[in-house]
């Protein structure tokens, strides 16, 4: 099993499956998100955390745990 510093420079595991990993690349504003948990503190998303725990998060949900407000 690997370490934490290996699996946090590897970054999240669901980058592949996630929408929001996706928006955060298309929209510079949203870039924060991805550095900030997508490459780095992965284990501190609510998305990830969701997942892990067998669910399916909100589309909106942001890794901070709030909602995405868009308009
Ligand atoms: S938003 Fe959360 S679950 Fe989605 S890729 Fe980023 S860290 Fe992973």
């Amino acid at each position: 099993m690997r370490n934490v510093e290996e699996q946090t420079k590897a970054g999240c595991p669901h980058r592949n499956s996630c929408p929001m990993f996706e928006l955060f690349d298309t929209a510079d504003q949203l870039n924060y998100w991805k550095q900030r948990y997508c490459n780095s503190e992965y284990s501190r998303c609510a998305r990830h955390q969701s997942m892990c725990a067998g669910e399916q998060p909100p589309a909106h949900l942001l890794p901070s745990g709030r909602l995405l407000r868009l308009g």
